[in-house]
């Protein structure tokens, strides 16, 4: 991957986290401690901190040194729980990437890594309702449909209003935490829609 496509896909999900900031505290206020907003701010902060450094790795290498700097600088479950999507998808990805299979491969080694880490899986009312239909859709599809992408998110990140927590701190409220979207799901799919946007601007993955 080329060094500027890294560096477009540092600033754009920095600068989407940023904007979106207050939101994410406000949904983790309703259902969990009001940091969630917090908390990816500290994280993106420091990997665009580190962007000359990463950007200059191999994809693969730069996902890995991202996760990490998640984990570093993350205080909440959201910052390991990130940080071993990017480490296990970097670690999962081929030196010279080319297809949607190998993104589709390694994104689906990252979601896993989640599952493992948070001892969790879909239905939970977690990032993963967002993560896993994305997952699904990257690997099935042999083109890079951006706006399906977008869409699978959206679907997922709603799906969770009505869902009931049972991992992470909004499973403490039990059924008080229905009627409310989950902080983690808005944050993937804010992700999502920003890498849709920067792939789909400089046709890294040979979109459609
Ligand atoms: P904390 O819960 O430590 O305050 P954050 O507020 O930053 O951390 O992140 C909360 C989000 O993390 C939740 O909205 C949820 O999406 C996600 N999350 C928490 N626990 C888990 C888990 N075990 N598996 C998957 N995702 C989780
Ligand atoms: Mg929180």
């Amino acid at each position: 991957m080329e060094p500027e496509t890294i560096k477009a896909l540092i600033s754009h999900t920095h600068e989407v986290i940023l904007a979106h900031a207050e939101e994410l505290t406000d949904l983790d206020q309703a259902i969990g401690d009001g940091d969630h907003g917090i908390n990816m701010k500290r994280g993106f902060e420091a990997i665009a901190a580190a962007v000359d450094a990463i950007s200059e790795l191999p994809g693969g290498k730069a996902l890995e040194k991202a996760g990490m700097t998640l984990v570093m600088s993350v205080g909440g479950a959201s910052g390991p729980l990130y940080g071993s999507l990017l480490m296990s998808m970097g670690k999962a990805m081929p030196e010279e990437p080319g297809s949607v299979g190998d993104f589709a491969t390694a994104f689906q080694a990252g979601v896993e890594a989640v599952m493992k880490r948070g001892k969790s899986e879909g239905g939970e009312k977690t990032m993963l309702e967002v993560l896993l239909p994305v997952a699904a859709l990257l690997s099935s599809a042999d083109t890079f449909d951006a706006d399906a992408l977008r869409a699978a998110a959206d679907a997922g990140l709603a799906s969770t209003r009505d869902m009931k927590a049972t991992k992470g701190r909004a499973s403490f409220l039990g059924d008080r935490s229905i009627g409310h979207l989950d902080p983690g799901a808005r944050s993937s799919t804010l992700l999502i829609h920003a890498v849709c946007d920067v792939v789909e601007s400089c046709d890294a993955i040979g979109g459609k």
